[in-house]
């Protein structure tokens, strides 16, 4: 946990909603409605992977792939009642001895959504230079102005912070990706081939970047990939006809919902409950269990005071 004031004010109010019970109504609401809960993160440590795997399986989960859910969602009417799915996003490289080791020591099925050119170029992901130059005060803009802008000019502010810093890649290597593709648990999915907003590309960008990442990891790890996870969580009816187009199955938001039966009519809206990496392991409790809610009027005050 990353020590700050947000962050010890959302642990106490976890801790609370822990002793409360909020974790044991919501796990046996869960395993009743039948509904099957889905987590991803992006970097997390070893120890926090290790950790919500734990308790997930001390808690009477069962973990199940991707692939699994898809079949559940087209061909079952009746929801397995402790399933849990587990997604990791982006590509890090430590993803490599964080996640893949723990997913092979228990035995668990994790996908992995990638994005193609840090991998094969060896470039940092486009965010840390944008964090780099606003810490150094090259600009004033902010990684969250960048989502919010038409992704011609995101690109032209990145490439003129290009000229002015050097960074190291931060995802993992081609060979790396190819390696992990072949471990039991593994699956891989696309997240693109450079991470931009979709939402903000034109149509033949947003196309692109749907179509060819998936050309690109398939001619790498030699499988076919059928999975997607929207980068930031943003998309259209657009994205969703490209997505079907190009031959995907199944895509994943970052709507922090479980999965119910309405996604059997919405196999490209897979929500996803987030487990960010610098809060308490109690938040993430909540968190991964959907007890925490970003709406709540106690973590807007949190957030307002300490953030
Ligand atoms: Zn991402």
């Amino acid at each position: 946990m990353k020590i700050n004031l947000r962050n010890i004010g959302a642990w106490f109010y976890a801790l609370y909603l822990i002793r409360i019970g909020k974790i044991k109504k919501a796990k046996s609401y869960t395993f009743n409605e039948n509904l099957i809960t889905s987590v991803y993160s992006h970097n997390p440590s070893k120890q926090l992977f290790e950790k919500c795997v734990k308790w997930f399986i001390k808690n009477g989960y069962e973990f199940i792939s991707v692939e699994k859910l898809k079949e559940i969602l087209i061909n079952e009417n009746i929801f397995p009642s402790s399933a849990v799915i587990f997604t990791i996003d982006d590509g890090w490289k430590n993803n490599v001895s964080n996640i893949v080791t723990i997913a092979e020591k228990y035995n668990i099925p994790v996908s992995i959504f990638t994005t193609t050119q840090p991998i094969l170029n060896g470039d940092a992901f486009w965010w840390s230079y944008i964090k780099k130059a606003h810490e150094n005060k090259l600009i004033k803009n902010t990684v969250n102005d960048l989502k919010l802008i038409n992704d011609e000019n995101r690109i032209k502010i990145l490439e003129h912070i290009k000229l002015k810093i050097k960074l190291k890649g931060d995802a993992m290597s081609k060979e790396e990706l190819i390696k992990i593709s072949k471990c039991k648990s593994i699956s891989i999915g696309s997240h693109t081939i450079t991470h931009p907003i979709l939402t903000k590309c034109t149509d033949t960008k947003s196309k692109e970047e749907i179509l060819e990442s998936k050309t690109i990891l398939e001619n790498c790890i030699r499988k076919k990939v059928i999975q997607f996870a929207y980068p930031n969580g943003n998309y259209s009816i657009r994205e969703m006809n490209f997505l079907k187009e190009s031959g995907y199955e199944i895509a994943f938001t970052t709507e922090n919902s479980y999965i119910n039966k309405s996604h059997k009519n919405k196999i490209y809206e897979i929500p996803r409950f987030n487990i960010p990496e610098n809060v308490s392991f109690a938040e993430n409790i909540c968190r991964m269990t959907g007890v925490w809610s970003e709406k709540s009027n106690l973590v807007t005050m949190i957030k307002k005071i300490w953030a």
